[in-house]
């Protein structure tokens, strides 16, 4: 791994690590609890007690030391956030802090009907949404809940609604959806949303599973370029997905790749738990408690920052199938 990797953030944050990688994203969960199942997250639902998480308050003052040291762009994220009663509040805190440009949210949908025009009045710009197949059954097996129509009644509605973006997320499943891909071609040829592939990831709890369903996006992708897709250049705000644009369809597909070798290259984000763990990589070993320094001055919180910025790892270790100290996603959002 080189010492100089790509930087890509809108804003120059103070937030550089060792290797060149600046941290302009935070990806901030709200909660730990969810209320859908799925195979390869909580497959038995949410079995924690729901811990002390960070109040309205800590998020604020969490959020502006971040943005004070350049942070621009916050997704909310959990578990479900919208199990948080304060979910719009909280996006309306987020919004109105100096420095912070974009609040996206990543949702499993279950709320999206009855609350996204309340979310975007508060100052929502961004919407993800997981849909794992266009099939209701099969929606079901995957989530636990037969929640398809409601959820795509939702982003109908949210796309009226004019958002920045939409986008939907779908984890590639060797049984459930690897041979869908011609129903979500079919959507995104309608609607103007970008739809994500993203790789299974191994956690500790999902070893089994792994091995059933994980299913390399090459083979996808290589049909995709076949039917003439073209692969979109990224641009300074990219994440890590590949995406695909296509002249006859109004969206896009894109592909989120874990396992290739420079993945984390452009790396750009971190992320704060529930509680108020800083984890400096989705699957780090340990995490850091900032809660107790949100009492203190906020001095102290950004130079506590800065240097813990400096223990971040060149790359996770997920190719030795090390997959830290990640139990499920709903830890930390994802
Ligand atoms: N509950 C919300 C949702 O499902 O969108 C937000 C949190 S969820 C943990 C964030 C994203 O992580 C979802 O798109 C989900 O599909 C993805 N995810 C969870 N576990 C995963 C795994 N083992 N591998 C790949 N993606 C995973
Ligand atoms: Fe819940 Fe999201 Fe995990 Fe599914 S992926 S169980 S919706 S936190």
């Amino acid at each position: 791994m080189q010492q100089q990797l790509a930087v890509s953030t809108q804003n120059t944050s103070t937030l550089t690590d060792n290797f060149g990688r600046n941290f302009g994203y935070l990806r901030l969960s709200v909660t730990e609890q969810c209320n859908f199942r799925c195979l390869y997250c909580l497959p038995d639902g949410s079995q924690c007690e729901v811990k002390s998480e960070l109040n309205l308050q800590e998020i604020k003052q969490l959020v502006t030391v971040f943005a004070e040291l350049g942070t621009s762009k916050v997704r909310i994220t959990g578990g479900e956030p919208s199990l948080r009663k304060d979910l719009t509040a909280i996006i309306d805190t987020v919004k109105n802090i100096a420095g912070i440009q974009t609040v996206a949210l990543s949702t499993n949908g279950y709320r999206l009907q009855k609350e996204v025009r309340n979310w975007q009045q508060a100052g929502l710009d961004q919407l993800t949404v997981s849909v794992d197949s266009l099939d209701r059954a099969t929606f079901e097996l995957v989530t636990g809940q037969d929640k398809l129509p409601q959820i795509m009644a939702g982003l109908e509605l949210a796309d009226s609604l004019g958002f920045d973006s939409i986008k939907l997320n779908t984890v590639l499943l060797k049984q459930h959806n690897a041979a869908a891909l011609s129903d979500f071609q079919a959507l995104v040829q309608q609607k103007n949303w970008t739809l994500r592939f993203i790789e299974l990831m191994q956690t500790q709890s999902g070893v089994a599973f792994f091995r059933q369903q994980h299913l390399s996006a090459q083979i996808l992708e290589q049909q995709l370029q076949q039917q003439g897709w073209t692969v979109l250049t990224k641009t300074a705000t990219s994440g890590p997905a590949r995406e695909y644009q296509h002249p006859d369809y109004l969206g896009r597909l894109g592909f989120i790749t874990p396992y290739q070798q420079d993945f984390c290259d452009s790396c750009n984000r971190l992320r704060v738990s529930s509680t108020g763990q800083l984890f400096l990589c989705l699957f780090a070993e340990q995490h850091q408690n900032l809660r107790p320094l949100l009492s203190q001055s906020s001095v102290q919180l950004k130079s506590w920052l800065q240097q813990q910025v400096q223990q971040k790892k060149a790359s996770h270790f997920l190719h030795q199938r090390n997959p830290g100290a990640t139990r499920h996603f709903a830890m930390i959002g994802g």
